[in-house]
């Protein structure tokens, strides 16, 4: 009949959605023989995002900062089933999976549905684009690998066109003009990076064009980086002064073109400004399958924002056998890698309580459909005692790290919630502090080993400045 998943009819079926932060960090810590697990994602790695803008500019390799998610299941007690596939459909009654291989190439076999006692949901989000015309065909995103793989072929193709003879200055000035569009965290280290790799490289690969190269960072707020305190936010826009990278704030992008930008300045007239790249970096939405999957539960999921959940990371309005974590759930911590990986390992533990608590569960049925004996008696107050014990879940804390951010020029900025209060710094030792603390939260040697490595060989050789 086939290939069949790993089943133990003995054990509860675990499903995890995903494969990102949040579901990575539950298998790491997750007790594999608990369970029947199976992992599903479109992805068959784990990518480790806080360097991705990095990758953009050709620092690191995009496989330095990507580990394959067989990598983490290999090394379990008991199997674990990966499959690279795309959930198209959760049934919250029937607790059923619907997915399907949505990558190239297809056997004959390329859609099914399984059944789950638990489902981890943690499909992160997708990138918003407010349905703004121009975006989804114009611009570049930063959210998965082949992002930034996009972001960098096509920076280097502006540059390689810009310095085919002939083209005039004021086409040169337009190719070479990079448009960031959001001041969130992510528009912010992109516009940090493209300032490096152009002091750091392009200069001397390219020096009649590097003058010409400009960023613009365009945000619809009134300020840059709203999570961040006034001080940091101060100090990153005056950073950027003396990068040359412009910031227009209360300035909403309208529009994007082939080869321009359309803007609504501050006093509501609208401009189109030439660009020869444009990054969208406009924050999240949610994914398909969670808006699916809410829209069956309408009287408990109305949280646009994403997933309500409870204080142990149940999906309100099912049973108990839906959990969701990171970017997909609504709670009170902003959408973070530090808060869905927090969020993953405290569900791996409470899934061991869980999957003991069901063990004795079974076992108390069995005793009283069995008759009644003094020994069963016994052994049943027994069991009762114990179930009294794994019964009560402790519920989620998130514990907040600190927020960090990479500004360029070998400066980060650091909020830390040190002593009660706000910690702000900021400069080349939080950058330091900053790489070291990447290097060493990255998830296995092999990636810290390739990352440090790439950081050397960039500081010795200098960016790989050839398109792929
Ligand atoms: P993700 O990590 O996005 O994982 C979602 C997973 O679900 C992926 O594996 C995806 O392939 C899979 N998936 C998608 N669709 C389906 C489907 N239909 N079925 C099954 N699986 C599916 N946070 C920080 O704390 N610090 C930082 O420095 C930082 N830097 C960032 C830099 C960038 C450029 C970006 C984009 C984000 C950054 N973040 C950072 C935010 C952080 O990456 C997210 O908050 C985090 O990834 C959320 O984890 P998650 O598991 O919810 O989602
Ligand atoms: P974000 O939601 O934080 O920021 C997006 C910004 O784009 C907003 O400020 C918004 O006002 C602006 N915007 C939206 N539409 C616009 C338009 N049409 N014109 C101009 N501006 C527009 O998104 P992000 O930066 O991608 O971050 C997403 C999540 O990931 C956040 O929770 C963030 O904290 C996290 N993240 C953290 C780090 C870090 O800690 N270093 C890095 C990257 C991302």
């Amino acid at each position: 009949p086939g290939h069949q998943l790993p089943h133990d009819p003995e054990k509860k079926t675990l499903v995890i959605l995903g494969s990102g932060w949040g579901a990575t960090s539950v298998l790491k810590t997750l007790e594999t023989d608990d369970y029947n697990v199976i992992v599903i994602s479109p992805k068959n790695y784990f990518l480790f995002t806080p360097l991705l803008p990095s990758v953009a500019v050709g620092t690191l390799n995009p496989r330095s900062i990507i580990q394959p998610t067989r990598y983490v299941t290999r090394h379990k007690k008991r199997q674990v089933a990966v499959i690279e596939a795309s959930a198209t459909e959760v049934d919250p009654i029937a607790k059923t999976v619907k997915f399907e291989d949505t990558s190239e190439i297809q056997g004959l076999v390329s859609n099914t549905t399984i059944s789950y006692d638990y489902l981890v949901f943690a499909v992160g989000a997708e990138v918003q684009t407010f349905n703004i015309p121009g975006v989804r065909e114009h611009a570049c995103f930063m959210k998965e690998l082949e992002d930034a793989e996009k972001m960098q072929r096509h920076f280097l193709d502006c540059l390689e066109s810009a310095a085919f003879p002939g083209q005039s200055q004021e086409e040169i000035n337009r190719l070479l003009h990079m448009v960031v569009v959001g001041g969130g965290p992510t528009g912010i280290e992109v516009s940090g990076e493209i300032h490096d790799f152009l002091e750091e490289d392009l200069r001397s690969w390219y020096p009649e064009l590097a003058n010409s190269v400009h960023i613009t960072l365009v945000e619809a707020l009134p300020s840059v980086l709203p999570m961040f305190s006034k001080q940091l936010i101060e100090y990153t826009e005056s950073t950027f002064k003396e990068q040359n990278i412009d910031i227009l704030t209360k300035t909403m992008v309208k529009e994007i073109k082939e080869k321009s930008v359309v803007l609504q300045k501050p006093d509501k007239t609208i401009v189109e400004i030439p660009c020869g790249l444009v990054i969208w970096a406009a924050g999240n939405k949610l994914r398909k399958v969670t808006q699916d999957l809410m829209g069956k539960l309408p009287q408990y999921q109305t949280n646009r924002r994403g997933i309500t959940v409870d204080d142990h990371l149940r999906m309100v309005g099912t049973d108990g056998s839906i959990f969701a974590v990171g970017d997909c759930a609504a709670t009170s911590y902003a959408a973070t890698a530090q808060v869905a990986s927090q969020q993953g390992s405290y569900l791996a533990r409470i899934l061991v309580q869980i999957a003991k608590k069901d063990a004795l569960e079974a076992q108390l049925h069995a005793l009283e459909s069995a008759p009644v004996t003094e020994e069963r008696e016994a052994e049943k107050h027994n069991i009762e005692k114990q179930l009294k014990k794994v019964e009560n879940l402790r519920p989620f804390k998130y514990s907040h790290q600190g927020s960090l951010a990479y500004i360029g020029s070998d400066k980060a900025i650091a909020d830390f919630p040190f002593f009660n209060g706000n910690l702000a710094t900021g400069g080349v030792a939080t950058y330091l502090f900053w790489r070291s603390a990447y290097i060493s939260t990255l998830f296995s040697l092999r990636n810290r080993t390739l990352v440090a490595t790439d950081w050397i060989k960039v500081k010795l050789f200098g960016r790989d400045v050839s398109r792929e």
